[in-house]
């Protein structure tokens, strides 16, 4: 059975930046955020499911999820919340496992920013943690995505608290040098995970 690591990390650690080095080295990457997109596209049956779930206006006139009046919903009412999530986990979930075991590379790595939170570590062999104090996290995530301090801030406050990730996490890299420096890490461990 093919190796799976789990990679995740806050807002702006880093996670991206390290999934794209692992890429270069011939490693298939699945992104979460990707696969959550991916199941609520047009003509997915994710997408029927929630349109059922809550009515017309949670579709564009094209037929495409207004994910912005979604968003806003789910903001204002927790009830929803869990409604979406009792249909999206389980489909985000079934197809993180194919497109895990679709991969031929040695090692096949799972990226997520909510590993934990949302139990996708338990999909994986071992996890590794792109970590970042608070403060370069909101540097770089503000720098990258033009978003305010305090939109960065909420989400870092969504996210389970960076100590939690260090206890839960079989392996750390502390990213706060240069991108040089966070490769390096990566390649010793990317040697110890080709063994694996
Ligand atoms: P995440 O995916 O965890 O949100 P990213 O990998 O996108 O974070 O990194 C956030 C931003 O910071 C990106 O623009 C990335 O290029 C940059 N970045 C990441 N690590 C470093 C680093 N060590 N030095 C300089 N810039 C970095």
């Amino acid at each position: 059975m093919t190796f799976i690591l789990g990679l995740t990390g806050g807002i702006g650690s880093g996670k991206s930046a390290a999934s794209t080095w692992f890429e270069t080295q011939g490693i298939t990457v699945v992104d979460a955020d990707i696969v959550a997109r991916e199941v609520v596209e047009k003509g997915q049956a994710t997408l029927q499911q929630i349109h059922t779930a809550f009515g017309d206006w949670v579709l564009l006139e094209n037929g495409e999820l207004n994910r912005r009046a979604l968003r806003e919903h789910i903001f204002k009412d927790p009830n929803a919340r869990q409604i979406l999530e009792q249909i999206t986990h389980p489909a985000i979930r079934q197809s993180i496992i194919h497109q895990l075991q679709s991969a031929t590379s040695p090692y096949v790595i799972l990226v997520s920013p909510l590993l934990f939170e949302t139990n996708q570590h338990k999909l994986t062999h071992h996890t590794l943690l792109i970590d970042a104090t608070e403060e370069l996290q909101i540097q770089r995530a503000s720098q990258r995505d033009g978003q305010s301090i305090e939109q960065i801030h909420k989400i870092i406050q969504a996210q389970m608290p960076r100590q939690q990730k260090q206890q839960l996490a079989d392996d750390i890299v502390l990213n706060d040098g240069h991108l040089e420096h966070l490769y390096h890490h990566l390649k010793a461990l990317h040697q110890r995970y080709l063994k694996c």
